[in-house]
């Protein structure tokens, strides 16, 4: 008798125990991960579909930060070319060409074209 409700009473806080894990443990990650803003290391591993302009591209043009937004970018040539904050993105307007040429040049280096 003393036995089967010890057992009943474990089977119930037991099934008490996996809802509660169960429903922390979804909560807690579904909106921990969607919440935490996209942040990419190459500018290739984007899959927006969008044509990248140096799909080797790890680093933001204008500083050294080397993480990439899929939501921040300027499109050059129809081509997308990415940075990690929007001040940059700023930057790069006001002086697109010197930055596009520092971005040309890495891109040779990274093809391995240094002749
Ligand atoms: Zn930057």
């Amino acid at each position: 008798m003393n036995g089967r409700r010890a057992l009943m009473a474990g089977l119930v806080a037991l099934a008490l125990c996996v809802g509660m894990v169960a429903g922390c443990g979804q909560d807690g990650r579904s909106s921990g991960a969607e919440k935490a803003p996209p942040l990419y290391l190459r500018a290739a591993d984007i899959k927006d579909g969008a044509p990248k302009y140096f799909p080797e591209q790890g680093q933001c043009p204008v500083c050294p930060t080397s993480e990439l937004r899929e939501k921040i970018y300027v499109d050059v040539d129809g081509k997308r070319i990415y940075f990690d904050s929007e001040e940059c993105r700023k930057k790069f307007k006001q002086n697109r060409s010197k930055y596009l040429q520092k971005l040309d040049k890495r891109k040779k280096e990274a093809s391995g074209g240094e002749k």
